[in-house]
C-alpha cells in the first residue's frame, strides 16, 4: 500500500492536453492531423508548415476534441480533493489565444450552467465533501481572486461591500480574502472578478488575453475530536496566450506586453522544470507569478526529497491526512491546442513547452 503511495505521488507534476473542437460558424477549415491516442498525441506537419515531420508527445492524458467539462472535471477531481487534506493544489491553463483556457478553466463566455468549468465544479466539489463530513471536520472555505498583467497584481474582487481583511492571506497578502459557502456565492463572485477584469480593457485590447488571472481557494479544516487544524490551499490559474508576438509588428505598448507575457510563462516553465527535475535551486524569483505561487509550488520539492528517504516517508504517512504544516503540493498543467491548421506553429511551440515541464 505504501508502495502505491509513493508511485501515486510520485507523478505529483502532470500535464493534461486539451484538443478544441472546431468552432461553430467557422466551416471549410483545414484541421491540424493529429492522432489521439490514451496519453498520446501525434501531429503530422505537411512540409507546406515548414519542415515535414511527424511528431509524437506523451502527457498523462490527452482530450480529444469531443471531451466534455464533466469529463475533464473528473479526471481532475482527486487533485483537488485533496485540498482538503491539506495539500496545495496549482492547477495552470495554458496556450495561445483562442486555444479553449477560459474555456477549460471558468467555461464558455455566458457561464451556461452545464458547460461550467473546473473552476466552479471544484468549488462546488469542496462543498458537496465538506458537508459529507461535517460531523467529524469543520471546514472554512475562502477565495481571492486576482490578475497579474505587465507585472502588476490586481485585486479582482473589489466592491464597496467586501472589506479587506488582512487575515491569512497567505500569497496575495493584500487583495480580499473572501469566504464562500454555496455555489451561488461562487457564482456571484466568478461574475464580480469577470467584470472587474473587463474594466480597462477595450474593444481593441482584449486584455485578458494578456494578463494570467488566478484564482486561490483556501481551506481550513478543523478536527472536531482533537481540535487539529489543517490547511489546503488551491490556485486555479488562467495564463496569458503563450503565443509569439512579431517583434516588427509590435511596438509601444504591445510589445511591452509581449516582453512581461514571454518572461513570466518562461520563468513558470523554468519553476515547474526544475521541480520535476528535483533540482535544489529554484528560480522563483523571476516572476511576480512564480513568487506569488512559491509557497504552493515549492513544497514539491520537500515532498520529493521526503520519498527519497524511507525514514520520511514514514515521518510523511503519519502525518497523513492530518497535516498541520499545510504540507505538500501537488502541480497540474493543462496545456491546450487549436485544431486549425494555421496555429501548427504555436501548436508544437506548445507542445514542446508541456512536455519541458512533465
Ligand atoms: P482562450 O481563453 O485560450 O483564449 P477561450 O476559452 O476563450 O480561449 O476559447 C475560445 C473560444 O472557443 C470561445 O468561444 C470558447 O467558448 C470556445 N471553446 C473553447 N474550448 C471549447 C470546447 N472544449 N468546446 C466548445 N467550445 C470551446
Ligand atoms: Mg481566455
Amino acid at each position: 500500500r505504501l508502495y502505491n503511495q509513493v508511485q501515486d505521488l510520485k507523478g505529483s507534476i502532470r500535464v493534461y492536453c486539451r484538443v478544441r473542437p472546431f468552432l461553430p460558424g467557422q466551416p471549410n477549415r483545414l484541421s491540424t492531423v493529429c492522432h489521439i491516442d490514451d496519453g498520446n498525441i501525434k501531429i503530422t506537419t505537411p512540409s507546406k508548415y515548414g519542415k515535414e515531420g511527424r511528431k509524437s508527445f506523451t502527457f498523462n492524458k490527452v482530450f480529444g476534441p469531443s471531451t466534455t467539462q464533466e469529463e475533464v472535471f473528473s479526471d481532475t477531481e482527486p487533485l483537488i480533493r485533496s485540498v482538503l487534506d491539506g495539500y496545495n493544489v496549482c492547477i495552470f491553463a495554458y496556450g495561445q489565444t483562442g486555444s479553449g483556457k477560459t474555456y477549460t478553466m471558468s467555461g464558455p463566455s455566458d457561464f451556461s450552467q452545464e458547460n461550467l468549468g473546473v473552476n466552479y465544479r471544484a468549488l462546488n466539489d469542496l462543498f458537496l465533501i465538506s458537508e459529507q463530513r461535517k460531523s467529524i471536520i469543520s471546514y472554512d472555505v475562502s477565495v481571492q481572486m486576482i490578475e497579474i498583467y505587465n507585472e502588476q497584481v490586481r485585486d479582482l474582487l473589489v466592491t464597496d461591500e467586501i472589506r479587506n481583511s488582512s487575515q491569512n492571506g497567505i500569497n496575495v497578502p493584500d487583495a480580499n480574502l473572501v469566504p464562500v459557502a454555496s455555489s451561488s456565492d461562487v457564482l456571484y463572485l466568478m461574475n464580480l472578478g469577470h467584470k472587474n477584469r473587463a474594466v480597462g480593457a477595450t474593444a481593441m485590447n482584449d486584455r485578458s488575453s494578456r494578463s494570467h488571472s488566478c484564482l486561490t481557494v483556501h481551506v481550513q479544516g478543523r478536527d472536531l475530536t482533537s481540535g487539529t487544524v489543517l490547511r489546503g490551499c488551491m490556485h486555479l490559474v488562467d495564463l496569458a496566450g503563450s503565443e509569439r508576438v512579431d517583434k516588427s509588428e509590435a511596438v509601444g505598448d504591445r510589445l511591452k506586453e509581449a516582453q512581461h507575457i514571454n518572461k513570466s510563462l518562461s520563468a513558470l516553465g523554468d519553476v515547474i522544470a526544475s521541480l520535476a527535475q528535483k533540482n535544489s535551486h529554484v528560480p522563483y524569483r523571476n516572476s511576480k507569478l512564480t513568487q506569488l505561487l512559491q509557497d504552493s509550488l515549492g513544497k514539491t520539492f520537500v515532498l520529493y526529497s521526503r520519498l527519497l528517504s524511507p525514514f520520511l516517508v514514514f515521518t510523511f504517512t503519519t502525518y497523513r491526512p492530518l497535516n498541520v504544516s499545510g504540507g505538500q503540493a501537488k502541480t497540474l498543467m493543462f496545456v491546450h491546442i487549436s485544431p486549425e491548421i494555421d496555429a501548427i506553429g504555436e501548436t508544437i511551440s506548445t507542445l514542446k513547452f508541456a512536455e519541458r515541464v512533465s
